[in-house]
C-alpha cells in the first residue's frame, strides 16, 4: 500500500517512519510534486489534520494521512493549543514559541499541559481521524538537544527529562503522535480497510 504522509517536516517524517510497518510505502510531498504550503486554517487541530489531507486528495488524488498537533496549557486556557505554531508570530520559530510560553507561564504555579495529534487518514474515499494525547509539564527552563518544537520544555507526567532529552523510541511509545500513529497502523492493518 502507498499513503502519502502530507508534511515538510523531517522531524515528523522521521518519528512516524520508525512506527510505520515496511509494507506501506510512505510518499512525501515532494514526490507527488506538491511544491506548495498545504493549508491549514481551520481553528481546531482536528480541522487542520482533516484539511491538510483534503488537501492532497483532491488536488492530488492520493490516499493520504495528516497530522497537526497542539500544546495545550492548563494555566493559558488550552491555549497556544491549535495555534502553537505561529505561538510567537508569523515566522514560526520554535525558540521564540518557546520563550513565550516560558514568560507566560512565569508566574505560574500550575504548568500541567499536553500535547496533542490528530492523525487524518482519507483512504478509500472514506475519512478516519485517530487522537493521541500526552500529558506532563512545561519546564522552567530548556533542556536536551533531541527533537523538535517544544521538546525542550516538555517533561512527560512519569519521566524526569524533556522529550529533548529522550532517544526517538521512547518519545515515540509514551507521545502523542506515536500513541496517534499506532492507532493509524492498527487501523491499517485491521480488516477495516478492504474495500
Ligand atoms: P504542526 O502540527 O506542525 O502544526 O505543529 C504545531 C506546533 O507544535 C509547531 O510549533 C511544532 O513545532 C510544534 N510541535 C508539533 N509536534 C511537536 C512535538 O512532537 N514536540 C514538540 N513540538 C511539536
Amino acid at each position: 500500500m502507498e499513503l502519502v504522509f502530507a508534511t515538510n517536516n523531517l522531524n515528523k517524517l522521521k518519528e512516524v517512519q520508525a512506527l510505520i510497518p515496511h509494507g506501506i510505502k510512505l510518499l512525501s510531498l515532494k514526490e507527488i510534486g506538491c511544491f506548495e504550503d498545504v493549508p491549514e486554517t481551520q481553528n481546531t487541530i482536528e480541522g487542520n489534520a482533516i484539511q491538510k489531507t483534503e488537501y492532497v486528495k483532491n488536488n492530488y488524488g492520493y490516499d493520504c494521512f495528516a497530522d497537526d498537533t497542539g500544546l495545550e496549557v492548563d494555566a493559558l486556557n488550552g491555549a497556544p493549543g491549535v495555534y502553537s505554531a505561529r505561538y510567537a508570530g508569523d515566522q514560526r520559530d520554535s525558540n521564540n514559541n518557546m520563550n513565550k510560553l516560558l514568560d507566560a507561564l512565569r508566574k505560574k504555579n500550575n504548568r500541567n499541559g499536553q500535547f496533542k495529534t490528530v492523525v487524518a487518514l482519507h483512504l478509500n474515499n472514506k475519512l478516519h481521524t485517530f487522537t493521541g494525547i500526552c500529558q506532563g509539564e512545561i519546564t522552567a527552563s530548556k533542556y536536551g538537544e533531541k527533537g523538535f518544537g517544544y521538546d525542550p520544555i516538555f517533561k512527560p507526567n512519569g519521566y524526569n527529562e524533556t522529550f529533548a532529552e529522550m532517544d526517538l523510541s521512547l518519545k515515540n511509545k509514551i507521545g502523542h503522535r506515536g500513541k496517534a500513529i499506532t492507532k493509524l497502523v492498527e487501523f491499517l492493518n485491521s480488516d477495516e480497510t478492504k474495500i
